[in-house]
This record gives structure tokens, C-alpha cells and sequence, in this order.
């Protein structure tokens, strides 16, 4: 109840992974992705906006904090808050505005926004279990563990 632990044994299914995330966010939702580095995270994140139809690269916006998706007339917001000094930060990249709109919020290094970000519906923490990756899901939110009992129906 409220958590799921996967293997995801190669990129391919961690961009498996992504699709379904895609399917039960019903494109909204906000997801934080929490692992160290090439954990595969960015590869998730890939996955999910592959799903929904976003056809060109996706790479992390390390420098730019958050890049933003169109994708059929639906918002997604990307972030990777890696080099965000501090959460206040968020304010100048109008983080505050991308929050409050109807659209999917994708997080990476979320404690770096600690008190500036909303609920995680789902946190994804992915580790490494080589030559693959383990995926530890927690719900946050009651529409996160609606999300969550569909991504196991
Ligand atoms: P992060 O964003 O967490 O730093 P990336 O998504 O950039 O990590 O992934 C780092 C590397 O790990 C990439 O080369 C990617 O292909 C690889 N990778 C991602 N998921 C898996 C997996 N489940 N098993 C093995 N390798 C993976
Ligand atoms: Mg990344």
C-alpha cells in the first residue's frame, strides 16, 4: 500500500517504466525523480515524454533548470534543480507559475527545492542494482496512489 519496488533491468525498460508513468499521470501530475547520477533518471524522464508524443532529444537542463514541453497542446515541465543554490531560486525561473498550471511536472534533485516545491503525486527513487537499476515508487497524494494502483493494474 502506497509503494512499489521494481527491477529495471535495462534503459530500455527504464523507458518502458516511463511510458506507463505517462499513461496513469493522465498528463498531470507531479513526479520527482531522486537517485545519484546516472541513476536514469533523465532516461525516465525521456520515456514519459516520449509516451506523450515529444519526438525530438530529451537531455537534462542542468544549466537551464527546467525546460519546457509542448507537446499536443499539453504543458510538461522538466526540471533538474542539480545546481539550484538555493530553493528561493526557483522564483526567478517563475517555478511558482509553472506549479500552479494544469500540467505534468517532472523533478530532478528535488531536495534542493525543499519548501519551494509541491507534493510529489509520485516519488521515484531509482538506485543502482548493476548491471540494471531498482525503482522504489511511493504515492504522496491520494491522486498518487490512484496513479500507483493503476501502474500495477
Ligand atoms: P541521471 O539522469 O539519473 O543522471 P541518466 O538517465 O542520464 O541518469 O542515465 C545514465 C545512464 O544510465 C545512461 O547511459 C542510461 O542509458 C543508463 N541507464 C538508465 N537506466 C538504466 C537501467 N535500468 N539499466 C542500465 N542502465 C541504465
Ligand atoms: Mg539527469
Amino acid at each position: 500500500e502506497g509503494r512499489i519496488e521494481l527491477l529495471i533491468n535495462n534503459e530500455q525498460e527504464m523507458v518502458q517504466l516511463g511510458r506507463e508513468l505517462a499513461e496513469v499521470s493522465g498528463g498531470h501530475a507531479v513526479i520527482y525523480l531522486v537517485g545519484n547520477l546516472g541513476a536514469g533518471k533523465t532516461t525516465l524522464c525521456r520515456g514519459i515524454l516520449h509516451s506523450l508524443g515529444h519526438q525530438g532529444a530529451v537531455k537534462s537542463p542542468t544549466y537551464t533548470l527546467v525546460e519546457p514541453y509542448s507537446v499536443d497542446g499539453q504543458q510538461i515541465y522538466h526540471f533538474d534543480l542539480y545546481r539550484l543554490a538555493d530553493p528561493e531560486e526557483l522564483e526567478f525561473i517563475g517555478g511558482r507559475d509553472y506549479f500552479e498550471e494544469d500540467c505534468l511536472c517532472l523533478i530532478e534533485w528535488p531536495c534542493k527545492g525543499e519548501g519551494a516545491l509541491p507534493d510529489a503525486d509520485l516519488e521515484v527513487q531509482l538506485d543502482y542494482n548493476l548491471p540494471g537499476r531498482k525503482a522504489l515508487i511511493k504515492a504522496g497524494t491520494e491522486r498518487g496512489k490512484v496513479m500507483l494502483k493503476q501502474l500495477l493494474g
